[in-house]
């Protein structure tokens, strides 16, 4: 098989495109599509990356470690310790390689239990993870979090919340860059693999030869499972039917109305909620019911 950009024999697929590429116009087509992510950052800039140790958050700092000269990007990292002995030494590991500033953050310090449940295990994992890094970056004086979320899992998002009929999410976080809001303590957002695929994740640790993790959450009963193969099948059909989906969600929120923003400061912690009370402390404060 040929590559389909030049006469190099093919090692690679895209699913995205439908195409066959060798690993140099592989390597092309990721960087650029970080790029696209990237260069919608403002220069000189501070990104902290939230690092699980899994394919996507290792190409993303990986790729934009490349890039960040570019853009004149200050790189950091933390890991949130979930009790993965393998974890800790990719990110170690990773840390050595690139050189960023890095630390791990313990649930314990915070007074944080990941309960056994593995149902709820996934629900406080996300909200403290949401939270961690958003009061991580601000202290330190990020200006961005930086997360491994790929294009697939915006058409996951993206359709989840159209069958949910929650539109809030929607309208102020589906793209690529959200800026940061210095008054409401909240870090920007950058999703370098906002184009990319997870098979592209994939390719992209293989080819460099980076080290991972295996992340799988405990919960096989996760909505994901049910609707990204559902999107996988359309694509198989369809290869660039992914990108269109999100591309076209993407600009239906740009040219809608975005009504003010409830956001708050948590009575507890200073940090930014819709309600009075962030989910973070509220989870704190009922964390003995959870375990
Ligand atoms: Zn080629
Ligand atoms: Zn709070």
């Amino acid at each position: 098989m040929r590559c389909a950009y030049c006469n190099k024999e093919a090692e690679i697929y895209v699913e995205n495109l439908g195409s066959w590429v060798c690993e140099e116009h592989f390597e092309r087509y990721f960087l650029k599509r970080v790029d696209r992510v990237l260069r919608r950052v403002r220069r000189g800039s501070s990104l902290l990356f939230g690092i699980s140790g899994g394919k996507d958050s290792i190409a993303a700092i990986h790729s934009t470690d490349l890039l960040k000269e570019k853009y004149g990007f200050r790189i950091g990292a933390v890991m949130i310790d979930t009790g993965s002995d393998e974890c800790l030494r990719v990110f170690n590991e990773l840390k050595d390689m690139l050189g960023f500033e890095g630390e791990v953050l313990s649930l314990r310090d915070w007074g944080i239990e990941i309960p056994r449940d593995p149902k709820l295990a996934c629900f406080v994992c996300g909200v403290v993870n949401r939270y961690l890094l958003n009061r991580y970056a601000v202290e330190r004086g990020y200006d961005y979090v930086a997360t491994g979320h790929n294009l697939d899992d915006m058409a996951y998002f993206g359709l989840n919340n159209l069958i949910k009929h929650s539109l809030d999410y929607l309208l102020y976080q589906y793209d690529s860059v959200t800026e940061p809001v210095p008054e409401l303590r909240m870090a920007g957002k950058v999703k370098p693999l906002f184009w990319l695929s997870d098979s592209d994740s994939l390719s992209y640790v293989k080819l460099k030869g980076l080290p991972r993790c295996s992340t799988k959450c405990p919960d096989g009963l996760d909505k994901q499972a049910i609707i990204k193969p559902i999107l996988y099948e359309i694509r198989k059909k369809w290869p660039p039917s992914l990108v269109n989906f999100v591309s076209s969600i993407r600009e239906l929120v740009r040219m809608a109305e975005h009504p003010q923003r409830k956001v708050n400061l948590c009575e507890r912690c200073g940090y930014p909620t819709s309600g009075k009370i962030c989910a973070f402390c509220r989870l704190k404060e009922s964390i003995g019911g959870l375990r």
